[in-house]
């Protein structure tokens, strides 16, 4: 037994190459959409982009739809309001080159709501968009906006599956929720599926390199060198030279099966 294999049947874990929502999707092959929901672009870019980029890569979809536009981190040299514009612009031309599309809802930084409100918004872009998959925050993070997005999203699957919630669309289920790796979500993050990325992985860091907080030019932590040898590392333990790891909600970690 090789380590890949090792990993896949002692820790129940996925390693693959494209993400199904659902079984049958699976057995038919074709990749579905994928909604990437971050707090702040950065997150959203550095830690789903590259997921997004495989899917699209596969002949699926992704769109990633940023709270806020994380403005509040900007270095003291440049406005707060400028910075939010260049967080934006640099949002839009990686989604441009990884062939996805970035959609705002332009929330203040710092102070994300969780509330009926912002949860019902989210709702109507998951009727909007209709993914198969949705891709957040895990809860088990120090930001408050990182834990709220959590929160948004999960209510805002509920809200978009349920056939009795009048909104201007009709319902949408949801099939398959995952939680992205994220340097500041990393309490209780566990793994489950592994996502190989080496054939987009240049083109991810090179939408990534369009930030400046990529380039170290808004603050001390190294984001390049974290999620450039994150994925060498992921990809070391799913036998993929690079990869994303990747965590399934708890409560949808059932298989139903016929057999085995
Ligand atoms: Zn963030």
């Amino acid at each position: 037994m090789d380590r890949r294999s090792f990993i896949q049947t002692a820790g129940n874990v996925a390693a693959l190459s494209v993400l199904h929502g659902t079984a049958s999707a699976q057995r038919s092959g074709a990749p579905g959409k994928i909604l990437a929901i971050a707090a702040h672009p950065g997150d959203g870019m550095f830690t789903m982009g590259a997921t997004l980029a495989q899917q699209i890569e596969r002949g699926g979809s992704g769109v990633l739809l940023s709270l806020s536009l994380g403005e509040k981190g900007a270095p003291k040299d440049i406005p707060v309001q400028q910075y939010g514009d260049m967080q934006r612009a640099a949002t839009q031309k990686a989604a441009h080159l990884l062939g996805a599309e970035a959609i705002f809802l332009s929330y203040p930084d710092a102070e994300l709501p969780f509330n009926e409100e912002s949860s019902l918004r989210v709702c109507d872009v998951i009727r909007e968009q209709k993914p198969e998959i949705v891709v957040t925050h895990w809860s088990g993070s120090w930001h408050k906006d990182h834990q709220n997005c959590q929160l948004i999203v999960r209510d805002a699957i509920f809200y978009a599956g349920l056939q009795t919630l009048q909104r201007s669309r009709p319902a949408h289920a949801v099939s398959k929720l995952f939680y992205a790796d994220n340097w500041e979500d990393a309490s209780n993050f566990i793994p489950d599926t592994y996502l190989n990325i080496d054939a987009v992985c240049e083109k991810w860091l090179q939408a990534c390199d369009f930030y400046p907080m990529w380039r170290g030019q808004t603050g001390f932590f190294r984001y390049n060198d974290y999620y450039s040898s994150l994925a060498v590392m992921r990809g070391c333990l799913a036998g993929f030279k690079r990869a994303v790891a990747l965590m399934s909600d708890p409560s949808q970690r059932t298989d139903r099966l016929q057999s085995l």
